[in-house]
């Protein structure tokens, strides 16, 4: 039976692209009558966070996406989660040692530096130099009894030519001298993407691997390790990345990329993986709205179209406009309670920051409205500022906004500590800053606690509201 696979970091917002791919493998498996397995790769542990992987879960279970076996319903071949299988693979980049496809790698930080720096200087590919690969058994052994930090590397072949075999595009050929003599175990005992992902596909009976296309360069190590292991490799298919309507790849700081922003926009689920859909493919019949049932009984990999697809939010918003038209008055009312940020357990949640603030309940809605808004009209008039110049409003709300970019945990203590930093760096009260913040996100000069609000809106909706402020 046909498998597929959808294979997540869970380190950092639930990504489109994640549900993009998803969506692939989902009709792919679908229309072979096959499985699709979701399998979590947490072996950085530094950013992995079980937070993230729930949101992944609840953000495709939004969708309608479902998986037949995964970390959270179980399957035949669990765990699926890669820091639950350390100890499978040990035994495999062991066996890779012993059979002399790997090897172990005593070279330190500042070694490797130096061997980079000199390969730059003149130019060349920067590559690992081999200079543990020729260390005798004794001394290996010695070295590894005395704990020395190592890692294991795969050897890769140092000229020639590997033939990727690839769905969409056919065979395409990558130079063995561009590929790195891959780290596999690191120091802590943990396993690369690159092992990790090739024991498990193997192990989990992944017939067909639909990935982004990012991936198609280092193609050859993961082919070279299925020859290694001796194990059949996969069908490879390399899916056209998502790109912003300028074609350059989608990333958060053009376009929001998390799916949580598209729920708390108010986007229909079916609409989002309708459009979803359309990246790059279309129907037999070419028609623009289709549900996930139809795009399985009419999926073929063929229709995928190479040229990068446009992931815009305008044209989403189109089609999530013929989808809401398409409800009774009933399902519009239903929908619309039940949308995220209206329901009831959000306002209850909004309630303590506002009840000390209003007498009688038509006070409301002005005082919570940019709650259930996407884009503010902005007043410009509130961006003046008695302390600073325009051009030093923007320097403080752009760095401001990059500064909440990188935040990972979206907190109001956090949130806070983001504004104090920019306030000392420009040497500025709090207070200087604050208004601009209340403006950005709210319209309005006060407002109920703006980093309450912030914390309750997420971390998407409001660096939206930034960077439309910066616009
Ligand atoms: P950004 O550039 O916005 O920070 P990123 O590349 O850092 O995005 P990751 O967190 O590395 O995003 O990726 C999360 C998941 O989303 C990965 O599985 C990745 O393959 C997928 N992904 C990221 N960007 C795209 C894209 N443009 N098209 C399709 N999938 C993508
Ligand atoms: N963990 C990888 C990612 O999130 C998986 C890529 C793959 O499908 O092999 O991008």
């Amino acid at each position: 039976t046909v498998r597929t696979r959808i294979a997540p970091s869970p380190t950092g917002d639930p990504h489109v692209g994640t549900a993009y791919i998803a969506l692939f493998n989902l009709c792919f498996a679908r229309q072979h009558g096959g499985e699709f397995i979701l399998r979590i790769e947490d072996t950085d542990q530094v950013r992995s966070t079980r937070e993230s992987e729930q949101q992944i879960f609840d953000a495709l279970h939004w969708l309608g996406i479902e998986w037949d076996e995964g970390p959270d319903v179980g399957g035949p071949h669990g765990p699926y989660r890669q820091s639950e299988r350390s100890e499978i693979y040990k035994k495999y980049a062991n066996e890779l040692v012993n059979n002399g496809h790997a090897f172990h790698c005593f070279c330190s930080a500042e070694r490797l530096d130096q061997v980079r720096n000199e390969q730059a200087a003149r130019q060349e590919t920067q590559r690992y130099d081999g200079h543990c690969m020729h260390l005798s058994k004794e001394e290996v052994n010695t070295r590894l009894a005395n704990n020395e930090p190592n890692v294991i590397r795969m050897k890769v072949p140092s000229e020639g030519i590997c033939a990727v075999n690839d769905m969409l595009r056919g065979e395409v050929e990558i130079p063995w001298d561009r590929m790195d003599m891959q780290v596999l175990m690191k120091t802590d005992g943990l396993p690369t993407y690159f092992l990790a992902n090739v024991v498990d596909d193997h192990l989990m009976g992944i017939t067909h691997v639909l990935r982004g296309e990012e991936w198609l360069p280092s193609a050859p190590k993961l082919i070279k390790l299925y020859e290694y292991f001796g194990w059949e490799q996969p069908v490879l298919c390399y899916m056209p990345l998502l790109r912003n309507p300028d074609k350059s790849k989608l990333s958060k700081r053009k376009n929001p990329t998390s799916i949580t922003f598209y729920e708390k926009m108010g986007f229909l689920p079916e609409a989002l993986l309708n459009y979803l859909g359309r990246m790059g493919w279309s129907m037999p019949d070419e028609r623009e709205k289709f549900t996930l049932q139809e795009m399985i009984e009419n999926f073929d990999l063929s229709r995928v179209s190479l040229g990068g697809p446009i992931f815009d939010v305008e044209k989403l918003a189109w089609l999530n406009g013929q989808w809401i038209r398409e409800l009774s008055v009933k399902e519009f009312v239903q929908r619309a309670t039940d949308w995220g940020l209206l329901n009831q357990s959000n306002f209850e949640k909004i309630t303590p920051l506002l009840q000390d603030r209003v007498e009688v309940f038509s006070q409301i809605i002005p005082l919570i409205s940019f709650f259930y808004m996407g884009e503010i009209p902005l007043d410009l008039k509130l961006f003046e500022h008695k302390k600073l110049s325009p051009e030093q409003v923007r320097q403080v709300m752009q760095l401001l906004l990059w500064k909440l970019e990188s935040l990972r945990h979206w907190d109001k203590d956090h949130i806070m500590d983001c504004i104090q930093s920019i306030a000392n760096y420009f040497e500025l009260k709090l207070r200087d800053i604050m208004p601009l913040v209340f403006v950005s996100i709210t319209g309005q000069s006060s407002s109920v606690p703006v980093l309450d609000a912030m914390e309750l809106l997420g971390p998407d909706l409001s660096r939206f509201r930034f960077r439309k402020a910066l616009e």
